[in-house]
C-alpha cells in the first residue's frame, strides 16, 4: 500500500508528488495523462520567474523532477471509483485495485465548449478560456466573451481594461451575473452587450476573423469581425468518480478547507478539482505542495504501527 496516492499528473499532483516523495514516504501516482491542460497550452506567460514558455516543455520539466524522486508513476491510467476506509481504496477503469494510507486528488477540470464550428479548429489561434492566461495576447484588439454568468462578466470586465473592445454575448435574455458585476460592465465604454445570442460558427483563416451569432428574438444570423473568442460558459471539475464517497459543491469541486482536507479524514484535494478559487498553474502547485504537507502531518499524526 502507498503511504500517500495521488490521483492526477498535472501541475497539482506533481507537486503533490514531489512534495511527498521528499518526505521519504511512499508515494505513487495515477494519471489519465501526465501534464494534465498544461499539455494542451501554448504560451504560458505568467508562470512566475519563467517569462515564457510552452505547455509541453513545462510537463516534460515537471516529469523530470518528478523522476528525480522515488514516485511511482502509473500513467494512461483512469480512477472509475473511490472507496474511503481505514485505507482508502482507489479502483481503476482497468479492474486494478491501489490502496493507501492518505489520498491526494488532483484531477483538474476542463472548459465547457461551445461546441460549434471552428471552436476546435481555432483553439489557441484567436478561440481562449482563460483571461488571465491569454488576455494579454489580444491587447488593442476587438473580442468576444461568451457568457453572461459572473465568470463571462469577469472575464468582460477584466479584458475591456487590456483590449480595444468587448461584445459580451449571452445566451439568455438576462445576465445571470451579480448585480454588482452587471452595473460594473455597464459602466464600461468599450463593452457591447448582447442578449439572446446563440453562437453559431467561429470564421477566420489561420487566425479568428469573426463568429456569426443567431438572435434568438428574430432567428436573424448576425456577424461580428473580432480577433479573439473568450469562452466563458463554464468550468467542469473531473470529479464524477467521487460523487457520494466525499462532499462536492454544487459545481462539483470537490470541498477542501485551508489544509486542502476533504469531508474525510485522510483524503487530501488540490488544484482545479478543488473549491479554491482561481484556476492557475501556479496555484495548482502551491495547493499540491500544501495537500502533500497535511497528508505527511495525517500520517505522523496517525496510529504507529
Ligand atoms: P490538470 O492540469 O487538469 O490535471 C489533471 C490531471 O488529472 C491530469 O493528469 C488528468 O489526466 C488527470 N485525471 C483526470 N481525471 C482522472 C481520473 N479519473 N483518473 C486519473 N487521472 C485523472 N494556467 C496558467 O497559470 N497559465 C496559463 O497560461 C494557462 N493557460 C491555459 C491554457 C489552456 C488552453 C488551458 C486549458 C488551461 C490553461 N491554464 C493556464 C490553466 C492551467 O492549465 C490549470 O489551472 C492547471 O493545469 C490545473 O492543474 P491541475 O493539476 O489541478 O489539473
Amino acid at each position: 500500500a502507498f503511504d500517500v496516492l495521488i490521483v492526477g499528473g498535472g501541475p497539482a499532483g506533481a507537486a503533490a508528488a514531489i512534495y511527498s516523495a521528499r518526505k521519504g514516504i511512499r508515494t505513487g501516482i495515477v494519471a489519465e495523462r501526465f501534464g494534465g491542460q498544461v499539455m494542451d497550452t501554448m504560451g504560458i506567460e505568467n508562470f512566475i520567474s519563467v517569462k515564457e514558455t510552452q505547455g509541453p516543455k513545462l510537463v516534460a520539466a515537471l516529469e523530470e523532477h518528478v523522476k528525480q524522486y522515488d514516485v511511482d508513476i502509473m500513467n494512461l491510467q483512469r480512477a472509475a471509483k473511490l472507496v474511503p476506509g481505514d485505507m482508502t481504496e482507489v479502483q481503476l477503469e482497468n479492474g486494478a485495485s491501489l490502496k493507501a494510507k492518505t489520498v491526494i486528488l488532483a484531477t483538474g477540470a476542463r472548459w465547457r465548449e461551445m461546441n460549434v464550428p471552428g471552436e476546435q479548429a481555432f483553439r489557441g489561434k484567436g478561440v481562449a478560456y482563460c483571461p488571465h492566461c491569454d488576455g494579454p495576447l489580444f491587447k488593442g484588439k476587438r473580442v468576444a466573451v461568451i457568457g453572461g454568468g459572473n465568470s463571462g462578466v469577469e472575464a468582460a470586465i477584466d479584458l475591456a481594461g487590456i483590449v480595444a473592445h468587448v461584445t459580451l454575448l449571452e445566451f439568455a435574455d438576462t445576465l445571470r451575473a451579480d448585480a454588482v458585476l452587471q452595473k460594473k460592465l455597464y459602466s464600461l465604454p468599450n463593452v457591447t452587450v448582447i442578449k439572446s445570442a446563440q453562437t453559431t460558427e467561429v470564421t477566420g483563416t489561420d487566425k479568428v476573423n469573426g463568429l456569426m451569432y443567431k438572435d434568438r428574438s428574430t432567428d436573424e444570423v448576425k456577424r461580428i469581425e473580432l480577433e479573439g473568442i473568450f469562452v466563458q460558459i463554464g468550468l467542469l471539475p473531473n470529479t464524477d468518480f467521487m460523487k457520494g464517497a466525499i462532499e462536492l459543491s454544487r459545481f462539483g469541486e470537490v470541498i477542501v478547507d485551508a489544509k486542502g482536507q476533504t469531508s474525510v479524514p485522510g483524503i487530501f484535494a488540490a488544484g482545479d478539482c478543488t473549491t479554491v478559487p482561481y484556476k492557475q498553474i501556479i496555484i495548482a502547485m502551491g495547493e499540491g505542495s500544501k495537500a502533500a504537507l497535511s497528508a505527511f502531518d495525517h500520517l505522523i499524526r496517525s496510529s504507529v504501527e
